[in-house]
């Protein structure tokens, strides 16, 4: 892990501004990355897609988390949705101490909401015991199948932990996003689908809104090394369409998708023709929640798609199955 300077260890990784929906409302939303030491998982063993602990140093100090704070609060500007991110968990006292929590949350006091993530351990009473109630905590639930979240995953937790979890934020009255993950690495583009739709089925009456991310190879990570042997292909985005489309069907709540790294070879994609359209219905179909968004998308990468799904079943593999029959690739 490289060292960081004082500047950097005092600074946030990121700071952006984006749209959310708060109430069922459409609202600006402030979004910061605070440097932390990192998700306690990611230095023990870690999911199998997470490079986050790249951003995060162990190095970083209570004080180096006050100035960061600082330099977020200057560029807020009253958006009525915080997100605080932390590559790991906000909750745990280790990553944010308890003290400076109170202090983020009364930095941003025009905010109606404020979201942040953590692992369902650190999701008590005990632990939620002073928190505000502009709350909201997002979960990387990623599947509701035990054996994936075990063996493809490796989340470190099961999902009966996440239910626990949820179940304390429904007494506390905090309302629950949870993220799924599209298409974990040892699965066939069409088991991928299946679970991810099926995990949307589990989640959603636990949950006030649920977040479809589609796997981006984040570099040093299991999944990054599967995929520039060819043994991994980021899914594709008539997946992520498919997904969201009966996974609509079979929800109530809001089902959404804002894919990192959508439209690379890194991340979710189809081909050059379409994959900017198909990124603007998801985006579209996020904030209104209506299928007419997703529908009369068509391109002649759909055939290949559906053709790669079969051939993977028949070859029973999970490989990129095009780059082993000789489609060129650049892995960069
Ligand atoms: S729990 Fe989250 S932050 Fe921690 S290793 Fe897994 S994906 Fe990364
Ligand atoms: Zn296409």
């Amino acid at each position: 892990m490289a060292r960081l300077s004082a500047e950097e260890l005092q600074s946030p990784v990121s700071i952006w501004k984006e749209q959310d929906v708060v109430n069922g409302r459409k609202v600006d939303a402030f979004v910061v990355i605070l440097r932390t030491r990192g998700c306690w998982w990611s230095w023990q063993k870690g999911c199998t897609m997470c490079g986050y602990n790249t951003a995060s140093s162990k190095a970083v100090t209570a004080e180096d988390l006050r100035h960061q704070l600082q330099k977020a609060v200057q560029r807020y500007q009253g958006e009525a949705m915080v997100k605080i991110y932390t590559s790991g968990s906000f909750l745990d006292p280790e990553e944010v101490p308890l003290d400076l929590r109170s202090d983020v949350f009364s930095s941003f006091d025009a905010a109606e909401r404020i979201l942040f993530e953590s692992r369902p351990e650190f999701i008590t009473g005990d632990n939620l015991k002073d928190i505000d109630p502009r709350s909201a905590v997002a979960i990387g639930l990623e599947t509701a199948n035990e054996e994936v979240l075990r063996r493809c995953v490796r989340k470190g937790f099961t999902v009966e932990d996440y239910k626990r979890a949820a179940g304390v934020l429904l007494d506390k009255g905090l309302p629950l996003r949870t993220y799924l993950l599209l298409k974990p690495p040892y699965m066939t583009e069409r088991a991928a689908v299946k679970d991810a739709i099926a995990s949307i089925h589990f989640a959603a009456p636990f949950s006030e809104s649920v977040s479809v991310n589609p796997v981006n190879v984040q570099r040093d990570t299991v999944v990054d090394a599967m995929w520039r042997r060819g043994n991994y292909r980021p899914p594709w985005l008539w997946s992520l369409v498919e997904v969201l489309r009966q996974g609509r069907e079979v929800a109530s709540v809001r089902i959404m998708s804002s894919p990192s790294g959508g439209g690379t070879p890194r991340g979710v994609h189809n081909c050059d023709s379409c994959d900017r359209k198909i990124l603007d219905a998801v985006q579209r179909f996020s904030f209104s929640q209506d299928l007419d968004d997703l529908g009369g998308l068509d391109c002649g990468c759909r055939a290949e798609w559906a053709a790669i799904m079969d051939l993977q079943d028949t070859m029973g593999t999970t490989v990129d199955v095009a780059r082993y029959l000789g489609d060129e690739l650049e892995f960069d």
